[in-house]
């Protein structure tokens, strides 16, 4: 078959999708509008493209040149948010370190990036101290920092952040180039092997600010957003480019808050002060914040927040509807740029009691406009969407990484059969609503049946004395495995609760069918804390290790 092909007059633009477009369209919308950090700083959008300039004819006297990788450590500043757009738009390719990984690693990363130049926060010099000596092919360093408070270190300046800025002229003229060009690269967290590489173009991250666009602003929902929104990140900036939430901000011109490092009590205060209305972050980030004492001196009515990175548990859901939150799940993955689904309530559940519409909130939700999912069997056939046959979820979209960085083997295995394999396990109802049920790796596998480990914790944090909780499945010669849960118990219930008690608790769920007597956890233990990955969710390949 022959399409027909659109004609081009010769002089005709073929108009590339960049970065620059996105930053472009704040200066037109709202150029007097406020990007805050901290409490210590605040400049309008104007300001921010003058800065962005600077920066840039910063980096071009340092020797960047289009290709070249630039790569920051920081907390998330406004300098973080000028590195976004500055370094991209030079045609350069921005590379978001986790800060949270050990020094071996992060030296895995620079190395395995190619980093040309790294911008470091002070604070972290120690994190590159022990393995300078290894770092392959930086050229050049640039410091930031808040104050002059800074560590010992052997690592080599070449330049202060804000003198850098303070020197550079103004004008820069950002280049026209394919749209196909690389923008950002990080590495996946991955709880097996080393870290994995992905990578975005520029195409990919305009596409995503619209189809954020699209399925926040265009659909009327609980997930609503306009240019009146006032944000503020708690996801850190080297996950997933904050989610790609500063871009679509940006593009629509609203007001931005930016936390450095992250202090609930400095959270809870800025929310209040700038009256944030937006906000994403992991569980934990939400449920160290509602556990503040300062929690009650402020108003959360007018605060939407998205869970993600996680499932968002039934008990965290109920604890911010009951503050007022506008909260709700989102779904996504690090190699997804991130977005893939959201619940979209609609208007007969709103005008439900809150303690109704948890369920609807926690779902995993609706496909992301241009996003396609299917639910695959493992011979990799689709599966009905009928809210019953479960899989492995893959997906379509513009905007998901083509593959892992100089990993020709992993990268076709994340795209078996042209599609992305997210490692997820699922099912999608009639309606078209995804629910995820467990990642692959964590699905307890009893004597042939398999237990959803999120579903478990989900049960037993509906119990009142439960803080947090894990399920894990811990091996078991009769059955393969069985489920083990680790509690951490809320500070007036502990010595008070016995584990028989949370046991029985959860036979409450079996009586009404809700999960099977095999679900029962064999164990329960109780522990202080759980630990974390390095973006703040519960480290079950961790816990596995501890309690096998
Ligand atoms: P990361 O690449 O670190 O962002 O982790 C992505 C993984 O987090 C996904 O593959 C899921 O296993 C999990 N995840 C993210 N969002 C959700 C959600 N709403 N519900 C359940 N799991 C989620």
């Amino acid at each position: 078959m022959t399409y027909k092909k659109i004609e081009r007059t010769p002089s005709a633009h073929y108009f590339p999708l960049l970065i620059k477009n996105i930053l472009e369209s704040s200066q037109v919308l709202a150029p007097n509008q406020e990007i805050v950090y901290r409490d210590t700083l605040r400049y309008t959008y104007k300001i921010l493209a003058d800065r962005i300039a600077r920066l840039a004819n910063a980096l071009t006297t340092l020797g960047v040149k289009p290709g070249d990788t630039v790569a920051v450590m920081d907390w998330d500043t406004n300098r973080y948010f000028e590195c976004f757009f500055a370094i991209p738009m030079m045609g350069a390719v921005l590379h978001t370190i986790n800060i949270r990984l050990s020094p071996e690693q992060i030296l895995y990363t620079i190395n395995h990036a190619k980093d040309d130049v790294i911008l470091i926060n002070a604070e972290f010099f120690p994190l590159l101290e022990p393995v300078k000596d290894q770092i392959k092919t930086v050229k050049k360093f640039i410091l930031l920092k808040d104050d002059d408070n800074m560590p010992e270190t052997g690592l080599v300046m070449d330049g202060e952040y804000e003198e850098l800025l303070s020197q550079g002229g103004s004008d820069y003229d950002f280049p026209e180039f394919d749209e196909d060009t690389m923008a950002t690269t990080f590495y996946t967290t991955g709880t097996t092997g080393l870290p994995k590489g992905v990578y975005f173009s520029h195409r990919q991250i305009v596409l995503h600010t619209l189809g954020a666009a699209a399925g926040f602003s265009g659909i009327k929902s609980q997930a609503h957003l306009t240019s009146e929104d006032v944000y503020m990140p708690i996801t850190p900036m080297f996950h997933v480019h904050a989610w790609g939430f500063p871009y679509f901000f940006t593009m629509i011109g609203a007001k931005q808050i930016y936390i450095g490092r992250y202090e609930p009590e400095l959270i809870l205060k800025l929310i209040k002060k700038e009256n944030v209305t937006f906000s994403h972050c992991v569980p934990t980030i939400l449920h160290m914040m509602l556990n503040s004492p300062d929690i009650k001196d402020v108003d959360l009515s007018n605060w939407q927040v998205i869970i993600g990175g996680a499932a968002l548990p039934k008990a965290l859901c109920k604890q911010a509807l009951d503050l007022g939150v506008n909260i709700y799940a989102g779904y996504g993955m690090s190699e997804t740029c991130p977005m893939l689904t959201g619940p979209k309530l609609k208007p007969e559940t709103l005008a439900l009691e809150p303690e109704k519409q948890v369920e609807a909130r926690c779902r995993t939700g609706l496909p992301a406009p241009l996003v396609n999912l299917r639910i695959i069997d493992s011979k990799g056939n689709p599966l009905p969407h009928d809210g019953n046959a479960t899989g492995e979820v893959v997906v379509r979209s513009p905007w998901l990484t083509q593959g892992y960085t100089d990993d020709p083997e992993r990268s076709e295995e994340l795209w078996d059969g042209g599609w992305l394999h997210t490692g997820d396990i699922g099912y999608v109802d009639y309606e078209g609503c995804l629910q995820i049920t467990d990642r692959m790796k964590d699905v307890i596998k009893t004597g042939g049946e398999w237990i959803s480990s999120l579903e478990l914790e989900d049960i037993i944090s509906q119990h009142e004395a439960v803080s947090e909780a894990v399920a894990i499945g811990v091996p078991d010669d009769k059955w393969g495995e069985r489920p083990m849960c680790i509690i951490v118990l809320k500070d007036n219930y502990k010595g008070k609760v016995d584990t028989d008690e949370l046991k029985q608790f959860v036979m409450k769920y079996v009586e009404d069918g809700t999960i099977p007597k095999y679900g029962v956890p064999d164990k329960i233990v109780f522990t202080d804390t759980i630990p974390k990955t390095s973006v703040g969710k519960m480290d079950k390949k961790v816990l596995r290790e501890q309690y096998n």
